[in-house]
């Protein structure tokens, strides 16, 4: 049976690192995970979670937290025009951001290439993708029209 902290995403990359599972860094993959898979948070929502799990947590180990698993493809992150930044688990299968200009709502649509399928048939190695589109959700364009 694995324990716990095997089955957390992410361990493994810190680990091959040579980075340790601190307590702090360990929060802060439970709170991403619980956050839930399409789910945006920004650093002060991860924050918030964290604290749950390692209450004296600060939010600057938060936000180098972040950066370092942002670094290591752990985290792939999400710019927003407002210059605000959400952060996810990064996944191997490609998925693009429709965000609402209204209210702000993230939504997902899953990629068509992997980076299984671009590595193998355009033998290129990807690191990271950002695609974003920008318009109105369901919702706020019937208020629209
Ligand atoms: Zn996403
Ligand atoms: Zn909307």
């Amino acid at each position: 049976m694995p324990s716990e902290q095997e089955k957390l995403p992410g361990i493994n990359r810190l680990l091959e690192n040579r980075y340790r599972l601190t307590p702090q860094r360990k929060s802060v993959l439970l709170a991403l995970t619980n956050a839930g898979r399409g789910e945006h948070p920004s650093a002060e929502e991860i924050y918030r979670y964290a604290k749950k799990y390692y209450p004296s947590i600060g939010l600057a180990t938060v936000y180098r937290t972040l950066e370092l698993f942002t670094n290591l493809s752990i985290v792939q992150n999400l710019v927003l025009e407002d210059g605000c930044t959400r952060y996810e688990l990064k996944r191997d299968l490609m998925h693009c951001h429709l965000i609402c200009l209204s209210c702000g709502k993230i939504s997902e649509a899953d990629g068509v290439y992997s980076e299984q399928l671009l590595s193998g048939s355009h033998g290129f190695k990807v690191t990271s993708c950002i695609v974003q589109f920008f318009g109105y959700c369901d919702k706020c364009y019937e208020k629209k029209t």
